[in-house]
């Protein structure tokens, strides 16, 4: 019941169907209606016409036998139009009351339905069905009219009774007949609907919703249908205007999918550039623009984590402190561009005469820092002193001499207790410091100078 219910709701064929069915019905049920009461108006009409044509068949004989007195002809006349389909009750009333008789149903004086049998003796009601409440009467006076009078002679009257359930035993075949033309006519039509509305409405409207179901929504494509005819109806005007759709549709997809490649490589190029500059900027961030070398920052930052490393694998690990000697005056004499040249060749110096794992930094001026993995101090005093040679052998051209200059350094090898790089730094300052004192262009080591403080604490 329910599915049929959601198949009703869900078909527009069956919609339509029942409207149209229901509606048509109505119409076809007053149609009828109106039919079938005329047709029985008719009917009784042709009813009353046919007991007024009952007295000049029966009305001479009534009469004789009235005049007569002779009951059992009276009788058998009654019983004979009683026996008439249209009658259901005849009554005489003579005027001197004593031939009065009836058979089957008659009106009393009060109105009420009498039922007398066919010897005129009142009986039980007999089956008139719809007959007692619908009794109709016609009735007639009888008179005399014998060869010795001049003048007719009344005798009384008779009244004839019929009922509109004899009127209806008449149509009803005639009312059978057209409700079963308008029932074959309701249905015919019903189905007939049904059968073109599926055709033409339904079955193309589902195969279109299918077919659009089944689009893929990637790149969907136009779609045909099998449709009957092919004038422009409704249905091909919606097919094609969703084909046109695809159509712009897939075209719209093309210029996105266009413009998100276009798109895509403009990101890349732009990422790509990102990345360059973000190179170029920690290099300026962390390397020192006159001599390319780390700069204060960067090799602190280095340092810190070679020295966690040494401190964890127990590798020795040794720095080299560098001051370039009397540089102040080597500017003030021959300019502050040749003291730029006496940096970059003393950076020069450096990068070529030590390891790629080593890490040289511009501490600042001229002061410079190298550390050295995997370095005892004895190995780092060497390197030192290769270092302050290669320095002292430099020669900068100026007009037509060539000027040379000397650095002082110190050196220092970690401890397991030196955890950070500025202590580092602090100790080799100071054996910096003692070269310095000690006349420059020489490199002294750290221990050297805390051996000897110990001493002199002791001493
Ligand atoms: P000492 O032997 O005691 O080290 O004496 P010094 O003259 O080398 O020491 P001081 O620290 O007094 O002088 C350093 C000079 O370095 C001062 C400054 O003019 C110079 N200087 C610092 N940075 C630069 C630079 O980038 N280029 C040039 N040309 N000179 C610089
Ligand atoms: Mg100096
Ligand atoms: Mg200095």
């Amino acid at each position: 019941m329910r599915t049929l219910l959601n198949r009703y709701r869900q078909s527009i064929a069956l919609h339509l169907l029942l409207v149209i069915f229901g509606f048509y019905f109505l119409v076809a049920i007053l149609v009828t209606v109106v039919q079938l009461y005329k047709e029985y108006e008719n009917t009784k009409k042709e009813f009353y016409e046919e007991i007024q044509t009952l007295p000049a068949t029966f009305g001479k004989g009534i009469s004789d036998s009235v005049w007569t007195y002779n009951q059992e002809l009276l009788q058998s006349i009654l019983q004979g139009m009683y026996n008439l389909p249209i009658v259901v009750g005849v009554k005489i009333e003579s005027l001197d009351h004593k031939m009065d008789m009836q058979i089957g149903a008659v009106l009393n004086e009060q109105n009420q339905v009498d039922y007398y049998d066919s010897k005129g003796q009142p009986s039980e009601q007999k089956l008139f069905g719809l007959g007692a409440k619908s009794l109709f009467d016609h009735e007639f006076p009888i008179h005399y009219q014998g060869p010795a009078f001049k003048d007719d002679i009344p005798l009384g009257k008779v009244t004839l009774y019929s009922n509109d359930r004899l009127v209806f035993e008449r149509v009803k075949y005639g009312f059978f007949l057209i409700l079963i033309n308008s029932l074959i006519k309701t249905f015919a039509l019903w189905f007939i609907i049904y059968f073109f509305i599926k055709k033409y409405l339904g079955r193309p409207l589902e195969e279109f919703t299918h077919k659009i179901r089944q689009q893929n929504t990637q790149s969907p494509q136009p779609i045909d249908l099998a449709i009957h005819w092919t004038d422009k109806n409704e249905l091909l005007i919606l097919k094609d205007s969703y084909n046109q759709m695809i159509q712009r549709l897939n075209e719209h997809q093309h210029e996105l999918l266009e413009l998100n490649q276009a798109l895509d490589e403009k990101v890349k190029a732009r990422t790509h550039d990102l990345e360059l500059a973000k190179e170029s900027a920690e290099k300026l961030a962390y390397s020192d623009p006159l001599t390319q070398l780390n700069n204060r920052r960067a090799f602190f930052d280095y340092g810190q984590r070679l020295l966690n490393l040494a401190f964890r694998q127990q590798n020795p690990l040794s720095l080299i402190m560098l001051d370039i000697d009397n540089f102040k005056k080597l500017n003030d004499t021959y300019g502050h561009a040749l003291g730029d040249q006496a940096l970059k060749a003393f950076a020069d110096t450096l990068k070529n005469n030590l390891r790629a794992t080593d890490i040289i930094g511009r501490l600042g001026g001229e002061e410079f820092a190298v550390l050295l993995p995997n370095t005892e101090e004895a190995n780092a005093i060497n390197i030192a002193q290769t270092l302050r040679q290669k320095i002292s052998q430099i020669e900068l051209k100026h007009e037509h001499s060539s000027i040379q200059f000397t650095a002082s350094l110190g050196v220092v090898e970690s401890k397991p207790e030196d955890s950070n790089i500025d202590s580092l730094l602090a100790q080799a300052d100071k054996a910096l410091y003692v070269s310095k004192d000690q006349g420059r262009n020489q490199v002294t080591p750290y221990s050297e100078i805390s051996a000897s403080t110990a001493m002199n604490e002791i001493g």
